[in-house]
């Protein structure tokens, strides 16, 4: 008899860490670039410092809207910030793929896709204020005389996803959706009208264009499929932007790594470390489906032969490629939140292998991964989240990076050495559209507590020095 028990005893206490086990809320979304969802990534280094100008995602209506353009920028490539926005004219339009900030004629020239078609704007810095370069800097559909492409008589001025190329020679070159190129003229407005076709084996439809040189050979990346179905293949050329084209056979560069969970790999961006022979390839993942997703980073390696090798896809990132801090964020031992949103399945499109459950507990703004985050429940008007340090600690500085950070937030920022008794020690009443929002602060605490008054409910992640 008590023998039985003992096994009911033992039998009860593994389906309790079973139970446990099973109910730890997993992250399948690793650790992405930045704390938001972003597509469509250009990088680029100016100045020591990494600019991620890219499609603002996360505003749950599929290629109906965007988010507003912002510029994220890095000086370590691990901690990244934006702050407003750089092209204030393209807020409230649908803004895709801007490519990245060309230095040309002394001044920033970006060319993004505005409501479906390609525009050339232009700024004195990569931080913007960038501007339509035809007078009058304003919007309005289905598209402006200001297009980058001209109308061919009744037809309208095709095209997205512009991606710029300049030579060593100084002559720019214009890639875009379906295989699209063109000689760009040195105003870096006009296109030379006779458009060519890359000669690609695969045939099907492609966008997102990413093209490099590399030891005088030209890369041209094109994408294949969408959605978990999205993936890369290249060409190169010895001999100009235009061809003749080299195909290698395993041309294939990126595509669902199913082991690894992560699927679909598309619309980014190739780019190197100046100075060094580093290269990186950034893509876009299915993420949460539609227009939700996530952009990473992994080393794009060549071969002694020049060819590309397939890129060894993971969601852990490339970690710092500039080291300019040793400073160590304190570690927030235990969290809770006013609540919790219930877990999200996510469907699949065009994979059905595809499998994926979102959780949004407190200690996801705690993980370190920019791909987890807490997120209140919807019907939560006075929502918060507490983080416990364990001890009373002297805090320096808070970071909070929010969910749908370029819709704005206003919040209080609160401390308490009980958790009973709190005061308020920062945070701003005003609705501020940046991230992260930064509180410097010089106060012992054992708790902090960030309660959201304006913006969606949630944190990616909250960081405490
Ligand atoms: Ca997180």
């Amino acid at each position: 008899m008590l023998g039985l028990l003992k096994l009911n005893w033992l039998l009860c206490s593994f389906f309790i860490v079973v139970g446990l086990t099973s109910a730890q809320p997993k992250n399948p979304f690793g650790n992405p670039l930045v704390p938001d969802m972003i597509a469509d990534a250009s990088i680029q280094v100016i100045d020591s410092v990494f600019y991620c100008y890219a499609t603002t995602d996360g505003y749950d209506k599929g290629l109906e809207t965007s988010g507003p353009p912002v510029v994220w920028k890095s000086r370590d490539f691990v901690n990244w910030s934006f702050s407003g926005c750089h092209f204030p004219s393209a807020v409230g339009q649908k803004y895709w793929a801007p490519s990245t900030a060309v230095a040309a004629n002394g001044k920033y020239y970006i060319y993004p896709t505005i409501n479906e078609f390609m525009y050339a704007a232009v700024a004195d810095s990569p931080d913007g204020p960038f501007k339509l370069l035809h007078e009058p800097d304003t919007f309005y559909l289905p598209y402006t005389p200001a297009t980058f492409l001209k109308p061919k008589g009744s037809e309208p001025p095709q095209g997205i996803d512009a991606e710029i190329f300049i030579d060593d020679d100084k002559q720019a070159y214009v890639f875009w959706q379906r295989r699209h190129a063109a000689r760009l003229n040195a105003d870096m407005v006009t296109v030379d009208t006779s458009y060519t076709t890359i000669p690609t084996p695969h045939q099907e439809y492609s966008e997102g264009p990413i093209f490099f040189k590399r030891n005088s050979v030209y890369y041209y990346l094109y994408t294949l499929g969408g959605d978990e179905k999205y993936q890369y293949a290249y060409i190169m050329s010895r001999i100009s932007p235009l061809g003749p084209f080299e195909f290698p056979g395993n041309d294939i560069i990126a595509t669902t790594n199913y082991e690894r969970g992560i699927f679909g790999p598309g619309h980014g961006c190739v780019f190197n470390l100046p100075g060094t022979d580093e290269y990186y390839f950034a893509y876009l993942e299915f993420g949460r489906g539609s227009t939700n997703r996530q952009t990473y980073v992994n080393k794009l390696e060549f071969n002694d032969d020049g060819t590309i090798r397939p890129v060894d896809l993971t969601f852990d990132g490339v970690g710092a490629l500039y080291q300019i801090t040793d400073e160590k964020k304190i570690t927030v031992v235990n969290s809770r939140a006013s609540s919790i949103c219930p877990d999200l399945i996510i469907k699949y499109m065009k994979d059905s292998l595809f499998r994926r459950t979102e959780s949004f507990v407190s200690q996801f703004a705690f993980d370190g991964a920019n791909g987890s985050r807490w997120v209140a429940s919807p019907d939560d008007n006075d929502c918060w989240i507490i983080a416990d340090l364990s001890k009373i600690l002297t805090i320096k500085r808070s970071e909070v990076y929010f969910v749908r950070p370029t819709a704005g937030h206003a919040y209080t920022l609160e401390h308490s050495a009980d958790g009973k008794t709190w005061t308020i020690c920062g945070g701003h009443p005003d609705v501020k559209v940046q991230s992260p929002h930064v509180d410097n602060l010089d106060i012992k605490a054992r708790y902090f507590r960030v309660k959201i008054q304006e913006g969606v409910k949630g944190i990616w992640e909250w960081n405490i020095y």
